[in-house]
């Protein structure tokens, strides 16, 4: 049965999806915040699926204490550090609620707001994503690398989104199975979504410090993603490898034009190394970048025909053998 915007849906159960990797300094107080918050909702029924992205400390113990104590909490834990979004997408896998929430184990994103999320679900939004009014605790130079990359990818590729959302946020069912029905292995999460479609609705709220520990994205991992969502979205930069090709050939002939008519017509033929060598070392080097690029494409696609499964799964706790998920 479809369900029409003003028409409330009713939610039978809420899962709310944490990747974590290297958290035990916040994931004991993020779980007291998140169990408290979904609490205060006396009618909600929740599952709350830690991901346990190959963690080398003792975050997967601390989450086995919590499962230990709580049948609401399961535990997929990887077999490595497969990244956030493919951590994400794992837990999205597991999780059987009618509604699934994303959330950061650093409470950067508050827990509290999932709920005030939920009543924009209730109205008829099939994701809501979280909208950073304030970055506190981030440097300037991280907000405006992810702002300049947020520019770049909206001009690169056909899907648009705002610059100050991240992951956080909820989407309904309909979301999650077209989220996982997209079988490629580069997984750029906020990309997908607004690539799916469906109505979109934003919630601006305040993004907090991390609660302790450090960042896992260091320089090299945000250029790393980058580079990886903008070539696994958009094929615009082997089309300007192909419009500056162009351009360049449009040069040399007239380049070879202007040779013959000065050795043809004039008697001032100078030798003129230095023009060569210029132009070799110019023409040179963008064959280099081009081909590089088309390097790039081709190892992504040479990734994705390999059909690799996503993750590989080390352990799962807290699922019920009947759920389908072995
Ligand atoms: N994370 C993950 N795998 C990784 C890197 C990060 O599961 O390889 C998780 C991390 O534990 C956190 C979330 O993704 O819950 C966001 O990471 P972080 O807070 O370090 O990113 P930032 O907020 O600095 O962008
Ligand atoms: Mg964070």
């Amino acid at each position: 049965m479809s369900t029409s915007p003003v028409e409330k849906r009713n939610l039978s159960l809420l899962s709310v999806v944490v990747p974590c990797f290297n958290e035990d300094q916040v994931i004991r107080e993020m779980h007291r915040r998140l169990v408290s918050a979904l609490e205060g909702s006396a009618s909600l029924d929740f599952e709350i699926i830690y991901v346990d992205d190959g963690s080398r400390d003792s975050t997967l113990d601390i989450m086995r204490e919590f499962q230990r104590d709580d049948q609401r909490v399961k535990i997929v834990s990887l077999s490595r550090n497969f990244g956030q979004f493919v951590a994400i997408t794992a837990g999205m896998e597991h999780a059987v609620g009618d509604v699934v929430a994303l959330a950061d184990a650093d409470l950067q994103d508050p827990p509290e707001a999932i709920l005030e999320m939920l009543e924009l679900w209730q109205k008829g939004a099939d994701i809501v994503h979280g909208l950073r009014i304030q970055r506190p605790g981030e440097s300037k130079f991280k907000i405006w690398t992810s702002r300049t990359f947020v520019r770049i990818i909206n001009k690169l590729s056909d899907t648009q989104f705002d610059r100050d959302i991240g992951e956080f946020g909820i989407m309904d069912r309909a979301v999650v199975d077209a989220f996982l029905s997209m079988p490629e292995s580069q997984r750029y999460v906020r990309a997908m979504l607004s690539w799916a479609g469906f109505r979109h609705e934003v919630f601006p709220y305040e993004r907090q410090m991390r609660f302790a520990g450090e960042t896992k994205y260091t320089l090299k991992k945000m250029i790393d993603t980058a580079i990886y969502s903008i070539l696994s979205f958009s094929i615009i930069p082997l089309r300007i490898a192909t419009w500056t090709g162009f351009l360049f050939s449009g040069l040399a002939f007239l380049g070879i034009i202007y040779t013959l008519a000065v050795r043809l017509f004039t008697d001032a033929w100078v030798p003129g190394w230095a023009i060569v060598f210029t132009a070799i070392l110019t023409l040179s080097s963008l064959q280099l970048i081009c081909l590089g690029l088309i390097g790039e494409y081709l190892g992504r696609t040479y990734i994705e025909v390999k059909r690799r499964p996503l993750y590989l799964v080390r352990e799962r706790l807290g699922f019920a053998p009947e759920s389908g998920v072995e």
